[in-house]
Order: C-alpha cells, then sequence, then structure tokens
C-alpha cells in the first residue's frame, strides 16, 4: 500500500496569504508565487499551494494547479537571468506562458518576451509569429545587444553606436564605467541594477511609453496604452494619461467626461458680450449653482439676488450638458491661453469661471478676451431657469 507522508505546507500557506494581501500586479504576484512554490522540495507544492489559494480566495482566479506550476516553472526558468525575468514583468501573463511552453532556446525565448513588449503583441499574435520563426526575420530595437541582433544586423538595420551604452532602465547612454560586466550584457547601468526588479520594470515602461511608436499603434498596442491609464503605479499612471491625450486627443476627452460630474459651479460675467441679435450689450451678473440641494442663485448688477430651484432631474441634465457638449472641462486649455500676463497690467476677466467636481478636481478659469460661446451658451441657459 502507497501511504503517502503527509507533508507540512503551513510556513507555505502562511507565506502565500501575505503575497495574496499585498495587493501585487499580476505579473510581481505570480512571479513570487513561482519563486515560492520553486523553493519547495516537494514536487506536490504546487498542486498543495492551488488548493490552498482556490480555497482560501474563491474569489479569485487564475490559481488552478496547472497555472501554480506554471508560475514556478516561470521563475525557475528567468530566476538565473534576472534581466530577461525583469523585461518578462512588463509583458502580460498570457504571453508569457506562450513563450514558456513553445520550444525556443533561452535566446530565442529572451527575444520574444522583448518584441512581445515592444510590438505589443497578443497571445494569439504572439503565437503565430513563434510560429512563423519570426526572430529568424524581424529586427527589433535591439539596443546594440548582439543576442538580440539576429535580423537586425542581416537588415542593415543595426543602430549606429554611441560612445558607451545605453542603460534600458534610465534609458540613458551613459559611459562604460557604469556597467558592471554582468550589467553589460544586460543593458542595465550599475545605479539602475541596484533598483528591485519592481522598480526596473516600472521604469522599463515608462521608457517605452515615452518612446511608444509614432506610426499607427496596433490594436494590442492600444490596449497595453489603455490599460496603463489605469496602473496602479502613480507614475505610470499620469504619464500614460499624457502620452494618451496627446496622441488621442478627442478619445481622451470622452474618457476624462466619464468621470467629471459638477458639483458646484460659479460663473462670473463682467464686460460687454453679444447678445443674439450680435449687438454689444453690458452685463455683469453672476450665477451660482449647486447640485445639492439643488439651487441656482444669481447676482445682478445692482446686487439683487434671486435664487431658483430646479427640478434636480432639469439641473442634473443642465450640468450633464455642460461636461459633455460645452466640454467645461478644457475652457483653460481652449479659450484662455497661458497666463502670461504680468497681474499689475491685465485688465479685470470678461468672463471666469469655478468648477469644483465630484471627484474632487477643481478648477478655476477666465479670460480678459472675447467671452467664447460655450460660455455663453451656458449664460443663456441660466438665464432661460429664471425667466
Ligand atoms: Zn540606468
Amino acid at each position: 500500500m502507497n501511504v503517502r507522508k503527509p507533508v507540512d505546507y503551513s510556513a507555505m500557506f502562511a507565506a502565500l496569504d501575505t503575497l495574496m494581501t499585498a495587493d501585487l500586479p499580476q505579473m510581481e504576484l505570480y512571479c513570487e508565487i513561482g519563486r515560492l512554490v520553486s523553493g519547495r522540495p516537494e514536487k506536490g507544492a504546487a498542486v498543495a499551494a492551488a488548493e490552498y489559494l482556490c480555497g482560501a480566495y474563491p474569489d479569485t482566479s487564475g490559481f488552478s494547479p496547472r497555472n501554480l506550476r506554471r508560475m514556478r516553472e516561470f521563475y525557475r526558468t528567468y530566476e538565473s537571468t534576472p534581466e530577461v525575468l525583469a523585461e518578462a514583468m512588463t509583458i502580460g501573463w498570457t504571453q508569457n506562458v506562450v513563450i514558456l511552453e513553445a520550444e525556443l532556446t533561452p535566446q530565442e525565448r529572451a527575444w520574444y518576451i522583448k518584441a512581445a513588449g515592444q510590438f505589443g503583441w497578443s497571445k494569439l499574435e504572439l503565437a503565430g509569429n513563434i510560429r512563423e520563426r519570426i526572430h529568424e526575420s524581424l529586427a527589433i530595437d535591439n539596443t546594440a545587444d548582439p543576442c538580440y541582433s539576429n535580423g537586425a544586423e542581416a537588415m542593415g538595420m543595426a543602430k549606429k553606436k554611441l560612445p558607451g551604452h545605453f542603460c534600458k532602465v534610465c534609458g540613458m547612454q551613459k559611459s562604460n564605467e557604469s556597467f558592471s560586466g554582468r550589467g553589460h550584457a544586460a543593458h542595465i547601468c550599475k545605479a539602475c541594477s541596484r533598483l528591485s526588479p519592481a522598480r526596473q520594470a516600472e521604469e522599463m515602461t515608462l521608457r517605452r511609453l515615452e518612446n511608444l511608436p509614432l506610426r499607427r499603434l496596433s490594436e494590442s498596442e492600444m490596449t497595453w496604452l489603455k490599460n496603463r491609464i489605469h496602473d496602479h503605479r502613480p507614475e505610470v499612471k499620469s504619464l500614460a494619461c499624457m502620452v494618451y491625450a496627446q496622441r488621442f486627443p478627442r478619445q481622451a476627452r470622452n474618457q476624462k467626461k466619464q468621470e467629471l460630474s459638477i458639483q458646484t459651479l460659479k460663473l462670473n460675467i463682467d464686460g460687454e458680450i453679444c447678445d443674439p441679435y450680435g449687438d454689444l450689450m453690458y452685463v455683469k451678473e453672476s450665477y451660482q449653482v449647486s447640485q445639492t440641494p439643488p439651487a441656482i442663485v444669481r447676482i445682478q448688477q445692482d446686487g439683487a439676488s434671486q435664487t431658483v430651484s430646479p427640478p434636480p432631474k432639469i439641473l442634473a441634465k443642465l450640468l450633464k450638458w455642460t461636461v459633455h457638449t460645452l466640454e467645461i472641462f478644457w475652457w483653460g486649455e481652449d479659450y484662455c491661453g497661458p497666463a502670461d500676463v504680468d497681474p499689475e497690467d491685465a485688465e479685470s476677466p470678461l468672463w471666469n469661471v469655478h468648477v469644483e467636481y465630484s471627484n474632487g478636481e477643481i478648477q478655476d478659469m477666465g479670460s480678459a478676451d472675447d467671452v467664447p460661446d460655450p460660455v455663453l451658451e451656458l449664460l443663456s441657459a441660466l438665464v432661460e431657469l429664471f425667466e
């Protein structure tokens, strides 16, 4: 009879709990679990870990025995090549699984990891490209690394060498002395190699955002960029938002509008504006709009104040229109220009707006130039509520 000796996994389970509550990004979590399971001598450790995770965290997915074995395999495959591991951390788990399970030499594996990141290949594209052995014909931005440059040299696309070496973490060209022997091959300078793998991965993600190709992005590159907009690392998130807004201003605005809801709004007009008949008229009025309780206060030139309380639905509609159609969030950018005037000579503003949004954002905008159309439209919508 085959009686298995019970194994005490309690230390591994406790370590798994620590990892699960650390709120790590997926790749880091999987890599750490792989490291943990890999450190156990028992063959059954992956299955035991899978069973434990499925029982203790029934709401999470991805912890099948098969996937746990992959995590262990992932860690074992790259643990001796930290530079490849760091690069692998920048691509998705599904891409990593494809590369891990394909029949490739370690060098080819490193090449596909780099290419998957550089071209943003989806799982399917990647699998197809490996089948086609595309590494034999495609040049990638190899930053002069002999092990990546198979295709590049042949196609005459090798980069002109600058003195010193390029560090792929900080993105700087540095002197030979700035690299250790090992760092040379990995393209990581001494300073950067002291950073944690997570920090190195973050820096490389930032470099990738900075160097996103200017051509039309592929679907998977777009997905990668969009996911970075929701990245948990604040620096990555804010750079991704900037890059996205620069390249896709329309989409970026539409996306931003979804998170904007006006809580209060103040509009002041003090000067000559064009009435609907094209005649100039002098207006000095201010409006204060608040969502809760629904109220609009108007103060006119003579100081008389009036308050209306429109039905909440009407007010909500008006404020939504102000965000979505009038695009009030961008008035500063669209109509105010840079504030480079000496405040001493600056004329008093013709119009100014103060907006507070439910997500905590606050804006103050105004200009001494013409009153732009959206401001006039908002003004007449407000006036209407008093008629
Ligand atoms: Zn560096």
